[in-house]
């Protein structure tokens, strides 16, 4: 795979200054570690999104799409091929009575749009530093609710560029899991189906869900938010703080003392530390409890 042809030849096909090489993606996600991407490109149109998706399609060129990257881990080797970072698609408005959003655009402030209009039902995701893409990806939630209650709708793209309108059980929902798990579809854009309500209670509802995360998780530091999966029956948090894990550390990465479900980006980690910790963990958690922790941050990329 010759990287500087893949560059030129994609180089028309996507607005100047929005691709680049061998792009160094730790400054580009909120965990603040990984390699450099091959060929980085942050398309501002959709039509850039289906152009590069087919191009790579078309070539066998592994095609890797980045929201806010804060459900991810890069390896320290970077990510081989295409990564297209959503970043710069950030609209969101009214239409036909639903609340749309792209891809790109971080769901705290979509939640904050929806306060703004009046309309209830995103409150629960008005502190997830993630991307609408990332949101649909995960079926992200927090305090009881989900994306997939509020979802009306979702214009994606397959991977021969075709646009798909998904909707209802076409997105095989699933905790912290839906259809995008697949690879198949990009998101381009969410149409959320949002209730009028009292303002002053939304805001009321948004400020007690800050006040919760605020004093419950290490936000001073960059991370990927709860590492592992809630096993059955029991809590990953609780698992790993009666384990004595807190404050354990690998290089730079260190299990929260504040909230043990986090392992925090303390000191310029390497994934690489990162990934170590996260093993640990998962070894001792077994060790004590014969708990199996599956991890929900998705690990990307090649090591070094
Ligand atoms: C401090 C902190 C708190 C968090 N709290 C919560 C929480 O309360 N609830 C929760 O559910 N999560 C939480 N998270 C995790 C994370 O924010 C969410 O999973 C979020 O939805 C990920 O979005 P992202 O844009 O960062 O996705 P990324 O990390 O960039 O990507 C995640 C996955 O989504 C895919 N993806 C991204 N965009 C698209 C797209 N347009 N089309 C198709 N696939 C796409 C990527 O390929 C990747 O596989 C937290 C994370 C942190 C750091």
């Amino acid at each position: 795979m010759n990287i500087d042809h893949i560059y030129e030849e994609l180089q028309p096909l996507i607005t100047a200054g929005s691709l680049k090489r061998h792009e160094a993606l730790k400054d580009l996600v909120y965990t603040r570690m990984g390699g450099e991407a091959d060929i980085w490109a942050a398309p501002v149109t959709y039509e850039e999104i289906q152009s590069i998706s087919a191009y790579a399609h078309k070539h066998q060129i592994p095609l890797t799409v980045l929201g806010n990257g804060s459900n991810v881990i890069i390896r320290d080797g970077g990510i081989r091929g295409i990564v297209l970072q959503t970043s710069d698609l950030t609209g969101m408005g009214i239409r036909d009575g639903l609340l749309y959003a792209q891809c790109g655009a971080k769901i705290i402030e979509v939640s904050g749009y929806a306060l703004e209009q009046g309309l209830t039902g995103l409150e629960f995701a008005c502190g997830i530093p993630g991307t609408v893409g990332g949101a649909l990806y995960m079926n992200a939630g927090a305090y009881g609710g989900e994306v997939k209650d509020v979802l009306h709708s979702a214009l994606v793209i397959d991977p021969d560029g075709q646009l798909l309108t998904l909707q209802g059980d076409q997105f095989e929902w699933g905790y912290r899991k839906s259809v995008f798990a697949s690879g198949h579809y990009i998101v381009l854009e969410a149409r959320f189906a949002l209730l009028p309500g009292d303002p002053a209670a939304i805001r009321a509802k948004m400020d007690e869900l800050t006040y919760l995360r605020e004093s419950k998780q290490p936000l001073e530091y960059p991370s990927c938010g709860s590492v592992f999966k809630r096993p059955p029956g029991r809590y990953a948090g609780q698992l790993i703080q009666e384990s004595g894990l807190q404050g354990t550390r690998i290089g730079g990465a260190e299990v929260s003392r504040k909230h043990a479900g986090f392992i925090i980006n303390a000191d310029n980690a390497t994934a690489s530390d990162y990934i170590g910790l996260i093993q640990h963990v998962r070894s001792a958690v077994k060790q004590q409890f014969d708990v199996e922790l599956e991890t929900e941050v998705e690990i990307l990329g090649e090591e070094l």
